[in-house]
């Protein structure tokens, strides 16, 4: 009997037992492709020779030295390549062990913030409808998928969730995409008013929604418009790239796409690319200086942080990246990837939307192509849909329709960078032949 609490308690999941490349191998000696990363982490594949040499060469030379007492030489050179790399004003990083514990920062980050300029009374956090930003309370507060949440409530933080910019299903058709993405952002704006600007710590946002909409990109405009309003009312502007970040949509940070500055960024999957438990929330010099002139101590941490063995390999995971012009790489085999699934599924009859940017793209699965009526939720096509990849020999993420009646299940897609095209076209037959035998 296996003594591992899995997430799914009924499901009997194969064994992996090694890694190679795009492909990770069960114990019966079968071969996956991995055609999500997992789940968008695994950027560099699964046997990167330079990743692990970089673990074993700093296990043997330092493993662990508390941030209370020390820093280190990996933390500090990783640091210092993030912040070389990072658009806008972003300055300082704060290492932590994943993406849940990232936004979990950022949001106490943004409290404490207020607190030491003594305006105390901004606590309100706002987030958007459909948003997944980790599963540690705090996280889950700000996450605005009810489902989540129901059985943790009352949750934490003071809460409001906005519409989602989502194009297709929101948009009246009447409207331009860039009105459509002015009107989502002004609807922000309302809701900060009704809540009144002074009480509002932060707005949270994923660049590219991963996870719970299946790599939804926002119209041209919308975020600049959302900054605007953030800095017209004083509120910070968390981006939360966990999912998106790293060069999985062909910028290095998501939100470079949207040209727009931020002033908390949430990163982590990409930057451990699955060799290591790490994430980083990256921050501007003006919200660490305030801190630093006010209680001096950000009243906040993780035993874990800025774990030597686990910066050093994030070190060697941003060097490969950037050092094999991974990102554009992504953007070109994204450009691949995408005509590839528009030759199969764009006139598949259950196909309704096939969207996002760089290797990082989601297809939505719908039981009326043209009314995009989804199929409905309890079938658990998207469930169904993973398993029969997984029979094929390809990981894809899977997520369920939206109780909202208007979104479909989706699959994401996040193959490792190093994917080459006869690779990104063999997955796509292979999800091909899942949908054909999954649905009804
Ligand atoms: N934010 C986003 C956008 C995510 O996709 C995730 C993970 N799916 C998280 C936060 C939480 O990250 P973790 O699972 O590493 O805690």
């Amino acid at each position: 009997m296996s003594h591992v609490f899995p997430r799914h308690c009924h499901a009997t999941l194969p064994t992996a037992v090694a890694g190679d490349g795009c492909y990770l191998i069960d114990k019966d000696g079968k071969r996956y492709f991995d055609g999500s990363g997992g789940a968008a982490v695994s950027c560099l594949g699964h046997s990167n020779q330079n990743v692990i040499n970089a673990i074993k060469e700093q296990a043997g030379k330092l493993a662990f030295a508390h941030t209370g007492f020390f820093t280190s030489e990996p933390a500090e050179e990783l640091a210092e390549l993030l912040i070389a790399n990072a658009p806008g004003d972003l300055d300082r990083v704060y290492f932590v062990s994943g993406g849940s514990e990232a936004v979990e920062s950022a949001i106490k980050l943004a409290r404490q913030y207020f607190v030491e300029k003594g305006e105390t009374q901004r606590r309100h956090l706002i987030a958007r409808r459909q948003s997944y930003h980790g599963n540690t309370l705090g996280a889950l507060s700000a996450g605005g998928n009810a489902l989540r949440r129901e059985k943790f409530a009352p949750i934490l933080v003071e809460m409001s969730h906005v519409a989602p910019c989502y194009e297709y299903t929101e948009r009246d058709t009447a409207e331009s995409l860039e009105d459509y993405g002015q009107r989502v952002a002004n609807d922000l704006e309302a809701e900060i008013l009704r809540l009144g600007a002074d009480t509002v710590m932060a707005f949270i946002a994923e660049p590219v929604v991963g996870a719970t909409l299946g790599a939804v990109t926002s119209v041209p405009g919308y975020f600049k418009r959302v900054r605007e309003i953030c800095d017209e009312h004083g509120i910070l502007l968390i981006l939360d790239e966990v999912m998106c970040g790293m060069g999985r949509t062909g910028y290095l940070f998501a939100h470079e796409a949207d040209g727009i500055k931020a002033d908390i960024v949430c990163i982590a999957k990409g930057l451990g690319a699955g060799y290591q438990p790490i994430g980083a929330m990256l921050c501007t010099d003006h919200i660490y200086n305030t801190i630093k002139d006010g209680s001096g101590f950000f009243q906040h941490g993780h035993t874990y942080l800025g774990h030597p063995i686990a910066t050093a390999a994030s070190l060697a995971v941003v060097k490969e990246i950037l050092n094999n012009d991974l990102v554009n790489q992504v953007k070109q085999r994204g450009a691949f990837l995408e005509s590839a699934l528009q030759a199969k599924f764009a006139d598949h009859p259950h196909i309704g939307d096939i969207r996002g940017r760089g290797l990082f793209r989601g297809i939505e699965i719908v039981e009326d192509r043209d009314t995009k009526t989804p199929f409905n939720p309890s079938l658990g096509l998207a469930a169904k849909l993973k398993k029969a990849a997984l029979a094929e020999g390809l990981i894809c993420y899977p997520g369920s329709g939206t109780r909202d009646g208007k979104h479909g299940d989706h699959i994401l897609l996040a193959p490792p960078f190093i994917a080459s095209e006869a690779q990104l076209s063999e997955l796509v037959n292979m999800l091909a032949r899942a949908i054909d035998k999954t649905l009804p």
